[in-house]
């Protein structure tokens, strides 16, 4: 349990290893590690959570939600995650995003449908490594001309709608500013290019924009907040990471206790080895200080102080140690670890991706020091 929590949060904490005890791992266990989760067993587990009460609590009040504070989800995040289990994916209600404070014909055509779970968005901000020039927008009248391309959009090929980072120009080709722009999948000019899987096991696509034309008010926020706007709700984003990737150092860490307290061909448990023990020390103290910077921070959060530099800190330290982590666990293991099905192949193979998503660590870093050196930002 992590400490200093109020008695309220200490309760949510028994309700959550209790929901996990009673809902998820039974269900889990029926379920092959190859077997997709089918749309029945989703809707009984969203239905479960709602039940509980875990559902909205990322959701806004005017949306039927409670939403809870960044110390609370932190805490639920880490708890999902160290069960290690597909289905704890479903447990929170889908959030607004990018779209919150969407208003007009964008609340009314995207933000509420998602938060109905009528509609769902990807996000596309990656640009491919080829390209010569961003994905832009040429201003015409009311609408916006679109072309360029997106190459890594999660869910893209199944979402309704994309909402995509743009630079966007006059009609004389000045520059405008950026904007994030929303475009229907299906829209004119909007071509799925490919659809592929990366190694933890998501889907993705990549798209291309043919003069692809979409009124003026598409834009999230104003025109030259692009950037802001698809910045704004990434420090959730990436506290979440954390939060996952702690709860990925925690499943390990009882995973390996138990492998060390078994019986071992050598005739003593490995537990008894004192190399081996070093290992495991390092393994547990490692988690304990990237736990510690995760509920720091998630308090700094819930402060309203400004927490960019320390949310970055947080994303980058945690994945990075869950890394390492993991790393040990499997030598620890052995061979057995990185048989196919095992479930520390499974998470060795999820956790690489967290040093990517939602900003590749090294860029984070440099951003870390320029809200340091340019901004005087960020505590130790
Ligand atoms: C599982 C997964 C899901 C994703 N989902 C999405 C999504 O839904 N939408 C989306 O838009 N993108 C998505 N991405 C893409 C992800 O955001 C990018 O892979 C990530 O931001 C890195 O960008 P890049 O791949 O273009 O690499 P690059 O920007 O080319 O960078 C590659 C590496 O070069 C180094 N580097 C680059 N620039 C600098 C610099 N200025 N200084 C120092 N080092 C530098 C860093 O080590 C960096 O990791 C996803 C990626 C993964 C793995």
């Amino acid at each position: 349990m992590v400490e200093q929590l109020s008695i309220e949060l200490q309760q949510v904490v028994v309700e959550a290893d209790r929901f996990l005890e009673e809902q998820i791992y039974p269900r889990q266990a029926q379920l092959e590690a190859s077997e997709a989760v089918s749309e029945t067993l989703i809707k009984e587990i969203i239905d479960a959570s709602k039940k509980a009460g875990f559902f909205y609590k990322t959701q806004p009040v005017e949306y039927g939600g409670s939403p809870a504070s960044s110390l609370e989800l932190t805490v639920l995040r880490e708890i999902w995650s160290k069960a290690n289990s597909r289905l704890t994916g479903y447990l929170f209600g889908p959030g607004p995003g990018i779209l919150h404070h969407a208003r007009g014909r964008l609340k009314e055509h995207y933000l509420d449908p998602v938060m109905k779970g009528e509609k769902r968005g990807a996000f596309g901000f990656t640009e491919p490594d080829k390209s010569d020039r961003p994905t832009w927008a040429r201003l015409s009248g009311d609408q916006l001309i679109i072309n360029g391309q997106k190459s890594y959009v999660t869910g893209g090929a199944t979402a309704d709608f994309l909402s995509i980072l743009v630079n966007v120009e006059h009609p004389d080709a000045s520059k405008a500013g950026t904007a994030m722009v929303v475009v229907d999948r299906e829209a004119e000019g909007v071509v799925l290019e490919k659809s592929f899987r990366s190694m933890e096991g998501g889907g993705h696509s990549s798209f291309l924009f043919e003069d692809v034309c979409v009124p003026r008010t598409q834009i999230i926020g104003e025109l030259g907040e692009g950037l802001p706007r698809a910045l704004a709700n990434i420090g959730n984003v990436r506290l979440m990471i954390a939060a996952q990737a702690t709860g990925m150092c925690l499943w390990s860490l009882s995973f390996i206790e138990e492998h060390l307290r078994a019986p071992h061909r050598s005739g003593s448990p490995l537990g008894d080895k004192e190399g081996v023990r070093l290992r495991y020390a390092d393994m547990r103290i490692k988690t304990f200080a990237a736990r510690s910077a995760l509920f720091r921070t998630a308090r700094i959060v819930d402060s309203g102080e400004n927490s960019v530099n320390e949310v970055i800190a947080a994303k980058v330290f945690c994945t990075e140690t869950a890394g390492e982590v993991i790393d040990m666990a499997v030598q620890l293991v052995g061979g057995q670890a990185l048989v196919e099905g095992h479930p520390l192949e499974n998470l060795y193979r999820r956790v690489r991706s967290l040093r990517l998503v939602e900003g590749a660590n090294d860029l984070l870093r440099i951003n870390l020091v320029k809200g340091r050196l340019e901004l005087n930002k960020g505590t130790v």
